[in-house]
């Protein structure tokens, strides 16, 4: 399953980050939250304290690495 195809509000804030986790139930896909208490917050999420970015390319915690 790709994120932000098949999965539930693909316009939700979760699905560019890095704490979202998809959850598949029986006949749907549940957006979990793995940073906040709210496990699962109300969707869309349009703002978030705990949002980071996926996918940037840079190492955990790291910067780019330079063009070689
Ligand atoms: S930290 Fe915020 S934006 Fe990221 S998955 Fe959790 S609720 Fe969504």
């Amino acid at each position: 399953m790709q994120r932000g195809v098949d999965a539930p509000f693909p316009d939700s804030l979760c699905h560019g980050c890095r704490h979202l986790k998809l959850v598949p139930g029986a006949r749907s896909v549940f957006l979990q939250c793995l940073a906040m208490a709210q496990r699962y917050p109300p969707q869309p999420v349009r703002r978030c304290p705990g949002f980071t970015p996926r996918d940037t390319g840079a190492p955990e915690g790291g910067k780019e690495a330079p063009p070689t």
